[in-house]
């Protein structure tokens, strides 16, 4: 499963639609400070089910939004859009056949966010349900922000375990069984 491309709009500093295509397994990003590099990173956070604002560096949900400029008033809507190539068929259950994956969350002023997977609405559930076990997620190995490599080499046995079990793809099991025994 690999991510082709990222659309937005009104997110942090993309204000206008913008796509950034990711032709290759190896993409950097560069530009001066300030341009909006980390905020690519955020939007892919955010748009996977992230709740926590400050793990997006802001202190409200609605932060995410852009909130104007000195040229551009601010807007009413944030939105991103992953599409993934699932040509290999990573992903399992009802959209294993789709060649590909679209993941899209939508947030307003109000803060209520709508999540849509191929364009059909749908809950945030059913979005990290899709990445249990890939090794994607807005918290996941998959993003090795600033800090994370001292977190894990710090990190107590339980919380190395949550990222060996993800890698190993047994944490959806796991999660599985949580919800059964819930039940
Ligand atoms: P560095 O090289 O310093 O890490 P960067 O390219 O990673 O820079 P980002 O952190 O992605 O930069 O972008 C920061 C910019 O995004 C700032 O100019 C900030 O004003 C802008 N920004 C963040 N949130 C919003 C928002 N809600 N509305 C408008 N602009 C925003
Ligand atoms: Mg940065």
């Amino acid at each position: 499963m690999r991510l082709t491309k990222i659309k937005l709009a009104g997110f942090k500093s993309f204000v206008d639609p913008t796509t950034i295509h990711i032709p290759t397994n190896l993409v950097g990003i560069v530009g001066p400070n300030g341009c909006g590099k980390s905020n690519t990173i955020d939007a892919v956070r955010w748009v996977m089910g992230e709740s926590s604002a400050k793990h997006l560096r802001g202190d409200s949900m609605a932060d995410v939004i852009f909130n104007g400029s000195n040229a551009r008033k601010p807007v009413g809507h944030a939105s991103v859009e992953l599409i993934f190539d699932n040509s290999e068929g990573k992903v399992t259950g009802q959209y294993a056949h789709y060649n590909e994956i679209s993941i899209k969350r939508q947030v307003s002023r109000d803060g209520q966010s709508s999540y849509y997977l191929n364009g059909t609405r749908c809950r945030r559930r059913d979005i990290t349900d899709i990445f249990l076990g890939t090794g994607l997620g807005p918290r996941s190995y998959s993003i090795i922000e600033q800090g994370m490599i001292s977190r894990l080499i710090e990190a107590k046995p339980e919380e190395l375990r949550i990222y060996l079990e993800e890698a190993a793809g047994i944490s959806k099991y796991k999660e599985r069984r949580r919800e059964t025994e819930n039940r």
